[in-house]
């Protein structure tokens, strides 16, 4: 049927693909896209071709139009490189303006590297803020990251290798040292999800620019430390002592 449908992607493990997605894409008459090699890879994994359409929000302003009024006459599904589209990636302008044309939209859930490092790394999940990827010069992160120091919920940051020790370093200063986790590589062979406090992370990763993906969620203000696995059996051992 006509219309717009945004589907998610992998983030990295291409089986991530829903049964649905999959379906949407197959049966669309075009796909406006980030990268067309980077979606060509994925169409190929389901053993499909289709027109593709470039669609970025800075570039979008003259395609915008177009786009919509296909969606009068056509599916056209967005994607992006990876995950959930609008989601530090473009698509939000073409959701406004295709709403106020009043065009049928759908969306197709699926992976996204926000929710998906929330899940890894056991901080509070019940209020979080998606805070994406920080500005890159120093003086407009530290404002930014000062904003948001009494928000009472874990904050998920996106960052890239070559700037994470950094970024960890300002966090702690920043917002005192608490208890965080890096994700990277998340749905790959090498995923892994690093817990400890603002600065242990930041020492871990002072002189290393961990290659991949990476995803850091800190604790909202007030969360005491986790238990370590010392802790734990120390607590298990005087426990064992009081019941004998
Ligand atoms: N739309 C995507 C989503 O739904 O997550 C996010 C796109 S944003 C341009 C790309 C950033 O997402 C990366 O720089 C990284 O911070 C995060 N990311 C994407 N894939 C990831 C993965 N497999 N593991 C960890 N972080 C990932």
């Amino acid at each position: 049927k006509p219309g717009l449908y945004i589907v998610a992607t992998p983030i990295g493990n291409l089986r991530d693909l829903s049964p649905r997605a999959a379906e949407i894409l197959t049966n669309a008459d075009v796909i406006a896209v980030e990268d067309s090699r980077v979606t060509a890879k994925l169409l190929r994994h389901i053993g499909i071709r289709k027109p593709m359409v470039p669609y970025h929000d800075h570039v979008a302003d003259g395609v915008r139009p177009a786009l919509i009024a296909r969606m009068g006459m056509e599916s056209v599904a967005l994607v992006s490189d990876a995950g959930t589209p609008l989601i530090s990636d473009p698509g939000y302008k073409l959701v406004r303006d295709a709403r106020a044309a009043g065009i049928a939209i759908v969306t197709i859930p699926g992976p996204c590297a926000a929710v998906a490092a929330l899940t890894l790394a056991g901080l509070p999940t019940d209020r979080f803020l998606f805070v994406g990827f920080l500005p890159s010069k120093a003086k407009a992160r530290g404002e930014a990251i000062e904003e948001i120091t009494a928000i009472r919920a874990t904050l998920i940051f996106y960052e890239s290798g070559p700037r994470l020790a950094a970024t960890l370093s300002t966090l702690a200063e920043k917002l005192g040292d608490r208890e965080a986790g890096v994700a990277r590589e998340i749905s790959k062979m090498f995923e892994e999800c690093v817990t400890g406090s603002l600065t242990q992370l930041a020492a871990r990763y002072a002189d290393a620019s961990p290659k991949g993906e990476i995803v850091i969620v800190v604790a909202p203000p007030g969360i005491p430390a986790a238990a370590s696995a010392e802790d734990a059996d120390a607590a298990l051992a005087e426990a064992l002592t009081r019941l004998s």
